[in-house]
């Protein structure tokens, strides 16, 4: 894409309101828009990072059986009444009709919409496991809304649920999507720690998934002898680590990324969700949920991804492999190296902005923070070179002009 088209430009002024590193980044290098507290525009290099977050997780729930849906976020008031949330759940946005005065929710998770429709199409044990997502949006009326992208009053969630005939087999499929939780997070680029959480009154435990970061909003006390860690309201009712009983854990900031978590019967009971057995009697679906931020996740990325002049995207993410800068006198040298990128298949974002000096162009670069940077100048030309730089990297390197996509490449691989 050339940079000269993209409508969406960087920023210099940022909303007063707005304090985390996540969202000041991603606002100055044109990424969102901040349309009020939790609410926020993507722009063209936004959303094809969010898409290419939702393409890692999305992959990830096939793998793991999943089957994907996209469920309506105006809910109809009778189903939450139905678990009794409409009530109890303080984030909840409900409103009223001003035309029809009939009541609504807007969804904040999907438990409400989902068991009921299992339990239209789902009857015998023959069709069980069966394991559900979706990647949608949420709404949620959070009381505070300050940390950018981590809290967001309307975010988008992957939002897995399971039904099983019993709770061995929850257990088993519970453990299938931890380590798909695990590759997931690897594969954005953060590290995200285990973590014991409190698993309602269903269960002993649920697990969050943490970034350790000072950008959290969370505590967790992380335990060295095996790398996992619990959270502070675990370790108020239980000192120590769960796993391996060591009582000397280290306090940390932290975001939770994801959860999974044991629902056991508590909404298929609320719809009568049940199936018949192998001898024919009615057995209550054992259920597992399954979240993850996706808003979230690219703002941890930037949170724990970035330096003083601006994000370092992992090329999994990032919104293009390759800024291409030409600030040369011979443009056309800078087109063809385009052409050759494009043709062989490489996201190049391409800067052939004219009225821009080289030095703001650099400094763009690195604000946008795509990994590899290859600059068309004239001194590298008159060799027959382009200036090669990966953004984490501070060494410059001179690659022959023909070899610029076998070299983009074979790093790429
Ligand atoms: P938190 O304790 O941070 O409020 P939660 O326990 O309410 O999170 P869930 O309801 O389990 O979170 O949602 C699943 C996932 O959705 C979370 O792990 C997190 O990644 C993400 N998430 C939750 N609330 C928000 C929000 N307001 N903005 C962005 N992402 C969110
Ligand atoms: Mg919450």
């Amino acid at each position: 894409m050339r940079q000269s088209a993209l409508f969406a430009k960087t920023q210099k002024q940022l909303p007063k309101d707005e304090t985390s590193t996540n969202a000041r980044l991603l606002l100055r290098a044109g990424f969102v828009h901040k349309e009020m507290a939790g609410v926020y525009s993507f722009l063209p290099l936004g959303l094809r990072v969010l898409n290419n977050i939702a393409n890692i997780i999305r992959e990830e729930m096939f793998a793991i059986g999943g089957q994907e849906v996209f469920l309506p976020s105006l809910n109809p008031k009778q189903n939450w009444q139905q678990t009794g949330r409409w009530e109890t759940l303080d984030d909840l946005f409900r409103f009223t009709s001003l035309y029809t005065k009939t009541d609504y929710a807007l969804a904040g998770t999907h438990e409400e919409i989902i068991v009921p429709l299992v339990q239209r199409f789902v009857s015998s044990y023959k069709e069980l496991p069966v394991a559900i997502f979706q990647i949608q949006n949420k709404f949620r009326d959070e009381k505070r809304a300050k940390s950018g992208l981590l809290r967001g009053r309307e975010f988008l969630m992957k939002d897995l649920y399971s039904f099983h005939a019993n709770e061995q087999d929850l257990d088993r499929y519970y453990q299938v999507v931890k380590e798909s939780y695990d590759r997931i997070f690897k594969k954005a680029g953060v590290e995200a720690v285990y973590t014991f959480a409190s698993g309602g009154t269903f269960s002993k435990y649920s697990h969050e998934f943490q970034v350790l970061t000072q950008a959290g909003e969370d505590t967790v006390h992380v335990c060295g002898a095996c790398a996992l860690a619990v959270n502070e309201e675990i370790l108020r009712e239980q000192p120590g680590c769960p796993q391996c009983g060591n009582k000397n854990l280290r306090r940390e900031k932290a975001i939770e990324v994801g959860n999974i978590f044991k629902l056991k019967t508590k909404y298929s009971s609320a719809f009568q969700l049940t199936y018949k057995d192998e001898r024919g009697e009615n057995k209550e679906v054992i259920m597992g949920c399954y979240g993850i931020g996706l808003n979230r996740l690219m703002g941890t990325i930037v949170e724990t991804s970035h330096d003083k002049r601006g994000i370092i995207w992992p090329e999994s993410v990032a919104p293009f492999l390759v800024h291409l800068l030409q600030i040369s006198d011979r443009p056309k040298e800078a087109e063809a190296a385009y052409e050759q990128l494009q043709n062989a298949g490489i996201e190049v974002l391409y800067d052939d902005r004219e009225e821009v000096r080289a030095g703001e162009k650099f400094a763009e670069a690195d604000l946008l923070g795509i990994p590899w940077r290859v600059v068309i100048s004239d001194k590298a030309l008159a060799q027959e070179n382009v200036e090669v730089k990966e953004r984490k990297s501070e060494r410059v390197e001179l690659v022959k002009l023909q070899n610029i996509t076998d070299f983009l490449r074979a790093t790429n691989s």
